[in-house]
């Protein structure tokens, strides 16, 4: 029987079938694994897998197999900063909900955020909340950083879930895709979640009533289907994914409105720091990337350690 992992609680997975029948299945015996991977969780929330239900446990069943997958996201695991942690798999679409007032998200949580998305091959659509706070001057900083992000090829979204505003837009983008909800704390992500799987406050709500305290502290991703079509994938307490995977000589690809000029500079190993005749450091001078962008570039650039991985 097919299923897809719909929350992990460590050796415990909640499956549902494409019939929408779920089971609370675990993994049994010497697993095959991503040969690639070495991460401290074999599966993931967004997997696919094989289950056979348990004879006389109802409700329950045994994973046999993992399908290959389409793509995943990684944080660093709690256990070692070296190991890896799989927060989800199989994504259509990254969606960071952010503010540009109460509370301001900082440009460089955006661009980490980006990066993160475009190094896993995953689109990444931005969603400015909070529309109904914003006066003239905030209005004038979200036009710019939605220039700025179109330019470069970004969904970028204004929405309201006080007022519902561009609601229906999002709604649109979610439909019919797996898409992974994220973004600071005090964003509305929340607000705008039970806009789009009406009565999950009150799921969440049981589901932190029955395991206690621990959810808060823990973050595990949760999987909800969107009625109509389409799942969201939440990952509450997730503030970061960190660039885990990320190398220093490979950034500037993630920042994709620099691709163009990267071969175009003087040395092919150029880090468009200091070096002379980098094509991307003229671009910015000439207007044509973001001073603001290649500056997160920089930042991030820094907070890289060698040999990532
Ligand atoms: P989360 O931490 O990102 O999940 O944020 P919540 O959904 O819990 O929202 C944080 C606070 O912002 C709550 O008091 C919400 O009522 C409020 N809020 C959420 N969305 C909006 C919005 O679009 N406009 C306004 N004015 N307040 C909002
Ligand atoms: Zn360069």
């Amino acid at each position: 029987m097919q299923a897809i992992i719909y929350k992990s609680t460590g050796s415990w997975y909640t499956v549902r079938t494409a019939s929408g029948e779920q089971f609370q299945a675990r993994l049994m015996g010497v697993f095959k694994k991503d040969g690639d991977i070495t991460s401290t969780n074999p599966l993931a929330v967004g997997d696919e897998v094989t289950i056979s239900p348990e004879d006389g446990n109802e409700g329950t069943a045994v994973i046999n197999a993992i399908a290959d997958r389409k793509n995943y996201i990684v944080r660093s695991s709690p256990q070692g900063r070296h190991k890896k942690h799989i927060i989800a798999a199989n994504l259509d679409q990254a969606v960071l909900v952010c503010t540009v007032k109460e509370p301001r998200t900082s440009q460089g949580f955006i661009d980490r955020f980006l990066v993160t998305a475009a190094a896993y091959h995953i689109p990444a659509v931005l969603v400015f909340n909070k529309k109904d706070l914003y006066k003239a001057k905030d209005m004038e900083k979200f036009e710019h950083w939605q220039a700025v992000y179109e330019d470069i090829g970004y969904r970028v979204l204004l929405t309201s879930a006080e007022t519902g505003d561009g609601m229906e837009e999002l709604k649109e983008i979610l439909k019919d895709k797996t898409s992974l909800i994220s973004g600071h704390s005090g964003v509305g992500k929340s607000s705008i979640l039970n806009q789009i799987v009406p009565g999950l406050q009150q799921k969440t709500k049981n589901v932190s009533g029955w395991s206690g305290k621990g959810l808060h502290t823990t973050t595990f991703a949760e999987m909800f289907d969107i009625p109509g079509g389409g799942r969201l994938i939440d990952t509450p307490g997730l503030r970061e994914f960190g660039l885990v995977e990320i190398e220093k000589a490979e950034l500037s690809h993630y920042f994709l409105e620099m691709q163009p000029y990267l071969e175009n500079c003087q040395f092919n190993n150029c880090q468009h720091l200091d070096e002379p005749g980098c094509a991307v450091k003229e671009a910015v001078e000439e207007g044509e990337i973001d001073m603001e962008r290649y500056l997160s570039y920089v930042a991030i650039w820094h907070t890289i350690e060698e040999n990532n991985y």
